[in-house]
């Protein structure tokens, strides 16, 4: 048998793009914040997880190119050789700073901060329990650890009672949510959730990709309910609010030093590369001089997710700038994201397995830099494609 055989039999792709209706890797010429660029045409940017706009941000910029122009542009090694930086160590205490913890640890994606953190805190006779809807980097570090994978519905603390309630007592346990769901844009709610962990005597880590820089005034969704000291383990990722590339995780300084000795993603990959670090380090001083993007973000997602119900789209159970469009159908689906996008709007198809089958939907996401114009313009095309192709 030919291991490649199942390559010329995958044609799901394959079949999206003949029929026009591919709506993946799509190669734009430019992408500066709110407008995108494909083919000479412009699009309003709705898919982006550049929530505060920074990307484009002139000190965010000027702290990337100076970065290159003093260090270049890697650091050709890991962190735990010869890749790191003084700056590596002092984004490192802004971030856990920041986020209100002991220790922070810098790696190079977020991915490899759920493959490495997971992978070296839960062992052979551990127990890592898991929401439905978690993120796939955080499925995927747990498959990589050793110990035993639960899952629960996504946010039914019933089930997670009913879950943690039958495991047994002397096995350690980690719980792990994403703060913001980032497909459906809920959140997940820690004031029921971080007292039933404790009862049990389970660990709790905190996804915040989404929430950083969204939620809590910038500094996510622990913040954001007051329960810094309830959540063991923050994570986030600096693709999205930080404008930049890369990730961290935040904890009591002891357990920091253990991951930093034990995650391979971070030990067997270079580190983040200086540009990127100069880049986080300038959002964050953005994020603390700006509070106002927080605020229109906020705002913004509000006026939004208020039109779209308004015109009668099912946004799900969004209350943050990630809002769903609903759809339920992988065609009607990426023919809803072609009608848009051939009317100047790039939003995302999103399709199982990213979400549950029967949950297929177009994810709108916003940022602090759209203008009310813009918003306009998305919400008429909504209005139109929506009638004609009769989802309102
Ligand atoms: N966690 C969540 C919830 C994410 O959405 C993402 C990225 N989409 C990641 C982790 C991984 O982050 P990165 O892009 O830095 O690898």
């Amino acid at each position: 048998m030919d291991i490649f055989g199942k390559c010329t039999g995958f044609t799901a792709a394959k079949e999206a793009m003949d029929a026009g209706l591919y709506p993946y890797f799509i190669p734009l010429s430019g992408n500066e914040g709110t407008e995108a660029e494909f083919q000479g045409r412009r699009l309003i940017m709705c898919g982006s997880n550049n929530y505060l706009g920074l990307t484009t941000h002139p000190e965010v910029r000027q702290a990337a190119i100076d970065a290159i122009e003093e260090f270049g542009t890697s650091c050709t090694g890991s962190r735990f050789l010869n890749g790191t930086l003084e700056m590596h160590e002092q984004l490192e205490r802004a971030l856990a700073d920041w986020v209100g913890k002991e220790s922070a640890l810098v790696f190079s994606t977020g991915m490899q901060v759920n493959l490495g953190v997971i992978s070296a805190v839960v062992c052979k006779d551990d127990i890592v329990i898991l929401d439905k809807d978690d993120h796939a980097s955080i499925v995927d570090g747990a498959f990589l650890s050793r110990g035993k994978i639960k899952r629960f519905r996504h946010n039914d603390m019933e089930d997670l009672e009913r879950v943690l309630s039958s495991l047994p007592e002397d096995k350690g346990k980690l719980v792990i949510v994403d703060g913001l769901f980032s497909m459906e844009g809920d959140i997940a709610p820690l004031p029921e959730l971080a007292p039933i962990c404790k009862r049990y005597g389970a660990r709790l880590m905190v996804d915040d990709a989404h929430a950083m820089g969204v939620l809590g005034k910038g500094r996510g969704t622990a913040a954001h309910f007051g329960l810094t000291d309830d959540v063991d383990l923050i994570m986030s990722t600096f693709s999205k609010s930080f404008a930049s590339l890369g990730g961290f995780i935040a904890g009591d300084e002891g357990v920091i030093h253990y991951i930093k000795h034990h995650a391979r993603s971070l030990i067997f990959s270079a580190s983040i590369p200086p540009s990127n670090t100069a880049a986080v380090l300038a959002a964050l001083d953005v994020m603390q001089s700006e509070p106002e993007r927080v605020e229109r973000l906020t705002q913004i997602a509000d006026y939004m997710r208020q039109k779209y119900q308004n015109l009668g789209f099912d946004t799900g159970n969004s209350e943050t700038p990630v809002i769903p469009i609903l759809i339920g159908d992988d065609m009607k689906t990426f023919f809803t994201w072609k009608m848009l996008f051939d009317n100047g709007v790039f939003v995302n198809a999103v399709i199982s397995p990213a979400v549950a089958p029967g949950r297929q939907l177009l994810r709108t996401s916003y940022m602090a830099t759209h203008t009310d114009e813009q918003l306009a313009q998305v919400l008429e095309t909504f209005e139109k494609i929506g009638k004609q192709l009769q989802l309102i």
